[in-house]
C-alpha cells in the first residue's frame, strides 16, 4: 500500500470549508487556536474522504485490543507525519504567513491515560496500522481526562482537565453504532432458562478517532465509548419505578464516562470504576459481534476471525459478557459458549504488585451484574472440578487458584483460565508471572504463557518529537527505517566517525538549548544547556524510587557546600511525575523535591553545578519535550517492581545513557547496547528477595553509610523546610523502622551513588559520550513497537490453534 497524495487545492477548500462554518469572511481572521481547529478539521474530513482501504490479509484475525486508556498525545502533527503531508499543509498555511508548527502548539494533549499502560496502547495502535495488522482499539471517551498538575508552594494540586470542551475536530461520531447497555436488576428464570432483566439501561455512543499508518494509506479506529440516558425516555419504566430506582443506587449515565480514575498501578475499588469497566465491554462486545454477523458469519467462527486482546485486567469483563450472549441471546450450551470464549481472548498482564491486583467484591458484582456473577460462579465451579483432579484436596492450591475467592472475584484469574494466552511486558517480567504469580496455572497450561517485550512507535518517538536527529539519520541511511528500526544498527559504526560524532552531539545540543529556553519560559528557571541534563520522567510511585534521585540531589549539594573544590560535574536534574490525588506519600515526596530544589537553585554557593528543575504537568507533549534533550535517563525502580518501562526505550533511543536497575525492559536494553553503554546498579530480583528473606532493617543500612545518613537527616531536621522537621515525615517515615523502606531505597543508594560517579567519568570525555550515545540509537531497534505487534502476531494472534 502507498501514501496517499496530497492535494493542496483539496486542502485549502476543505480549510475555507472550516473557516467559513465559523462566520469568518477570511482565514486572516482565525485565531491560533480556531488555525488549529480549521486545519485538523480539514484533515479529518480528507481522511475520511480517502479510499477506504482495511488492512485485508487473508486468514488473518482482526485484533480487538481493548483499554481503559489511550494515552495518544496530540494528533494532528503526528498524523500529517504518518501520512507525509506535513510540508503540504506547511506550504500551504505559509501563504497565509501562518506558521504551522505554532499552529500545532495550540492543540491540547488528550489525557486519556495515567501513564505507561495507556501509552503502550496508543503505541500499539499506531504500530497496528503501520505494519498492516487489522485492529479497533476499544476505549471510553471521557470528558475529563487526567487531571492538571500545579505546583502551590511545592505542592501538587490538582485541576480538571476539561480537554473537549470546544469539541475535538479528530472525533467522527457514528450514530449507527450506538449500543444499549443494561445494569443492576435480578434474573428470572423464564421456561427453564435464566433472563437477565436490567433495572436500568444506558447508551453507548461510538466516537472514533482515526489511527493513520505510517505512509500506507491505512487508517483504522480508535473507538471511545460515550454513555448517554437511554432514549427514548420510556414511560412504561418510568410508572415501574425503575428510573427512580436508578437514581437512588447512584446510576446516572452522564456521569458514567465524566472522567478517567488517576490512578496508576493501584485499584481503589469504587463502584463508578466497575461501572465504567462493564460499560466499555458491553458496548465494544456488542460492536465486535455486530461486525462478525454483518460479514455473514456464524457465531461459531467468531475465534477464526477475531482476537480481544486484554491490555491488564481493566477489560475483563469483556469474558463473562461475551458468555452471557452466546448462552442468553444466542442459546448456546456451556460447552459450546466456553469453546468460542476461551479461543477469543489474550491477557496482557502489567503487574505483580498485590495492590494493582483487581479484585471485585462479589457482592457488588452481583449488585450490577446478577447474571455476570452467575456466569463466573458456574466457571469457578468448573475449574473447581479441573483443580481438584489435578491436584486432590490441596485445599492451598485452590486457595490460591480460584476465581471466587473469600467473597472476591480475582479479575487476572478470570482472564488466565478464559483466555488462551497471557504475556508478561519484558523477559524478566514474563519469567515472573509464571514463577511467582502462576506458577501452578503455568503448571496445567504450559503452552498460555508468553512473552512480549513493549515498544515504543519510532514515529512519534524520533520522527516527530526529534526532527534533527530523524534528518540526520535520514541523511546517513538512505533507506526507510522508519518502519524498520533494525536499520539503525547501521549507524553503529559510525560512532567511531568522530565528524558523526560531533553532528550527533550537535543535534543534542541543540535539542538541549531549546528545552533551556521553554524550562525558562515555563518555570522561571535559568539552567546552563552545558550540564549533564540528568532525567526522570514517570507516574510518581514508589516503587519507581523517585526519592532515591532526591537522595543522590541532596548529597551531591551537601558535597558541593562542604567542597567547593569538589570535581563535580554541572548537572541539571529534570523531573516530571503526577501523584495520584489520594496517594499521600507520593505527593509528600512531589514536596520534598520541590523544597529541596528551592532551596538549591537559590543557594549561591551551588551556582551553576547544580540545578533541580520539576516541569509540571507531566504528559506526553512534554515528554516530547524532555527526551531529546536527556543525557541521563534515570530507570531506577526496585528490581522486580517495573514490569516493562517504555521510557526507558524512548529516552535510549533518543541517545540518553541509561542509569537502572535490573528491572523489566532495562535487562534487555543493556543486553542490546553492551555493558559501557549503560550504567546498571543495585540488588537483583533474586538479591531483593534474599534481603527480604533475612529480615531487611534500613536502619543497619543508614548506620553504617555516613553519606546517606547526612542526606537523610537533612531532610528531617528542617534545612529544606524552614526548620519544620515534619514536612517530609511521610517519606523520611517511610525509610525508616516505621515503614521499613520496603522498596530498599537505602539498601542501593550506595551502588547508585558509585554508578553516578562512573557516570561522571564517562560524561568528562565528550567524545566517548557521544559515542556511547550513538551506540544506544543504533542498538535500539528493537524496541520498536513494530517487532512488539509481529512477537503479538506470531506469538499470540495468528498462532495456529
Ligand atoms: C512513556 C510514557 C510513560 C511511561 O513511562 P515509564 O518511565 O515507562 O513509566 C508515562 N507517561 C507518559 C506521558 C509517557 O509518554
Amino acid at each position: 500500500m502507498t501514501q496517499p497524495t496530497f492535494d493542496p487545492d483539496r486542502f485549502s477548500a476543505a480549510l475555507t470549508r472550516q473557516w467559513r462554518r465559523i462566520g469568518l469572511q477570511r482565514a486572516q481572521e482565525m485565531t491560533p487556536d480556531q488555525w488549529w481547529h480549521a486545519v485538523s478539521g480539514a484533515l479529518a474530513e480528507l481522511l475520511a474522504g480517502l479510499p477506504a482501504r482495511p488492512v485485508a490479509v487473508a486468514g488473518q484475525r482482526h485484533v480487538n485490543y481493548l483499554s481503559m486508556e489511550f494515552l495518544i498525545g496530540r494528533l494532528t502533527g503526528n498524523n500529517l507525519l504518518n501520512l507525509g503531508w506535513y510540508d503540504g499543509v506547511n506550504a500551504v498555511l505559509a501563504e497565509s504567513g501562518v506558521a504551522l508548527s505554532a499552529v500545532l502548539e495550540q492543540e491540547t494533549d488528550p489525557a486519556l491515560g495515567n501513564g505507561g499502560l495507556g501509552r503502550l496502547a496508543a503505541c500499539f495502535l499506531d504500530a497496528m496500522a503501520t505494519t498492516g495488522q487489522a485492529a479497533t482499539g476499544y476505549g471510553l471517551n471521557y470528558q475529563y481526562g487526567l487531571f492538571r498538575q500545579q505546583f502551590v508552594d511545592g505542592a501538587q494540586h490538582e485541576q480538571p482537565d476539561d480537554w473537549q470542551r470546544e469539541h475535538y475536530p479528530w472525533f467522527r461520531h457514528n450514530s449507527a453504532l450506538t449500543v444499549q447497555v443494561g445494569l443492576g436488576g435480578k434474573v428470572v428464570t423464564e421456561q427453564g432458562v435464566p433472563v437477565w432483566q436490567p433495572a436500568f439501561r444506558l447508551q453507548g455512543e461510538a466516537w472514533d478517532l482515526p489511527v493513520v499508518g505510517f505512509r500506507n494509506g491505512v487508517t483504522q479506529p480508535l473507538r471511545l465509548w460515550q454513555a448517554k440516558h437511554a432514549h427514548p425516555f420510556s414511560l412504561q419504566r418510568f410508572n415501574d419505578g425503575e428510573f427512580l430506582r436508578a437514581e437512588q443506587t447512584g446510576i446516572d449515565a452522564e456521569k458514567l464516562t465524566k472522567v478517567l480514575y488517576p490512578n496508576d498501578n493501584h485499584q481503589a475499588g469504587k463502584k463508578l470504576r466497575l461501572m465504567q469497566q462493564y460499560f466499555q465491554c458491553a458496548c465494544t462486545l456488542a460492536d465486535i459481534l455486530r461486525r462478525h454477523q454483518q460479514a455473514g458469519r456464524s457465531i461459531e467462527t467468531l475465534p477464526d476471525y477475531e482476537v480481544i486482546q486484554l491490555n491488564d485486567t481493566h477489560p475483563t469483563l469483556a469474558i463473562p459478557e461475551l458468555l452471557r450472549l452466546l448462552l442468553d441471546e444466542h442459546g448456546l450450551t456451556w460447552e459450546a459458549a466456553w469453546h468460542i470464549t476461551r479461543r477469543t481472548f489474550a491477557y496482557t498482564n502489567h503487574t505483580l504488585m498485590p495492590e494493582a491486583l483487581e479484585c471485585w467484591s462479589l457482592r457488588l458484582v452481583r449488585t450490577l451484574l446478577p447474571r455476570h456473577m452467575m456466569i463466573i460462579e458456574t466457571l469457578n465451579a468448573r475449574l473447581k472440578a479441573l483443580v481438584s483432579a489435578r491436584w486432590p484436596g490441596d485445599d492451598a492450591v485452590w486457595s490460591r487458584l480460584a476465581v471466587v475467592h473469600n467473597q472476591q472475584v480475582r479479575m487476572a484469574n478470570l482472564c488466565v483460565v478464559s483466555g488462551f494466552a497471557v504475556n508478561g511486558v519484558a523477559a524478566l517480567h514474563s519469567r515472573l508471572v509464571v514463577e511467582d504469580l502462576f506458577p501452578e496455572y503455568h503448571a496445567l497450561w504450559p503452552e498460555k504463557f508468553h512473552n512480549v517485550t513493549n515498544g515504543i512507535t519510532p514515529r512519534r518517538w524520533i520522527n516527530q518529537c526529534n526532527p534533527a536527529l530523524a534528518a540526520l539519520i535520514n541523511k546517513t541511511l538512505q533507506r526507510p527505517w522508519l518502519n524498520d528500526l533494525d536499520a539503525l544498527q547501521d549507524l553503529a559504526p559510525l560512532a567511531d566517525d568522530a565528524a558523526f560524532r560531533a553532528e550527533y552531539r550537535a543535534i543534542k545540543q541543540q535539542n538541549k538549548l531549546a528545552l533551556t529556553h521553554w524550562i525558562r519560559e515555563k518555570t522561571g528557571i535559568q539552567v546552563s544547556p552545558d550540564a549533564l541534563f540528568d532525567v526522570q520522567i514517570k507516574r510518581l510511585h514508589e516503587y519507581k524510587r523517585q526519592h532515591l534521585m532526591l537522595l543522590h540531589m541532596i548529597a551531591l549539594w551537601q558535597t558541593l557546600v562542604s567542597d567547593p573544590q569538589a570535581n563535580l560535574a554541572p548537572r541539571v536534574m529534570l523531573f516530571g511525575a503526577k501523584a495520584a490525588p489520594g496517594y499521600a506519600l507520593a505527593k509528600n515526596i512531589i514536596y520534598a523535591i520541590n523544597k529541596v530544589a528551592a532551596t538549591i537553585n537559590n543557594d549561591p554557593r551551588v551556582g551553576d553545578r547544580l540545578k533541580i528543575v520539576f516541569i509540571p504537568d507531566y504528559n506526553v507533549s512534554v515528554a516530547e519535550r524532555l527526551i531529546p534533550a536527556a543525557d541521563l535517563s534515570e530507570q531506577i525502580s526496585t528490581a522486580g517492581k517495573e514490569a516493562s518501562g517504555t521510557g526507558n526505550m524512548k529516552l535510549a533511543l533518543n541517545g540518553a545513557l541509561t542509569i537502572g536497575t535490573l528491572d523489566g525492559a532495562n535487562v534487555e536494553i543493556a543486553e542490546q547496547v553492551g555493558d559501557g553503554n549503560i550504567f546498571i546498579f543495585g540488588h537483583t530480583v533474586e538479591q531483593v528477595s534474599a534481603l527480604k528473606q533475612a529480615g531487611y532493617a534500613p536502619a543497619v543500612w543508614r548506620k553504617k553509610d555516613a553519606q546517606l545518613d547526612r542526606a537523610l537527616t537533612a531532610l528531617e531536621d528542617g534545612t529544606f523546610s524552614d526548620g519544620d522537621t515534619c514536612a517530609f515525615s511521610a517519606l523520611t517515615d517511610s525509610l525508616g523502622a516505621l515503614g521499613g523502606d520496603p522498596y530498599l531505597v537505602l539498601a542501593d543508594f550506595r551502588h547508585y551513588l558509585n554508578a553516578q560517579q562512573q557516570v561522571e567519568a564517562l560524561w568528562a570525555d565528550s567524545e566517548a559520550w557521544t559515542r556511547a550515545a550513538i551506540l544506544n540509537t543504533a542498538r535500539c531497534g528493537m524496541f520498536s513497537a513494530d517487532r512488539a505487534i509481529r512477537d503479538y502476531q506470531q506469538r499470540i494472534w495468528q498462532a495456529t490453534r
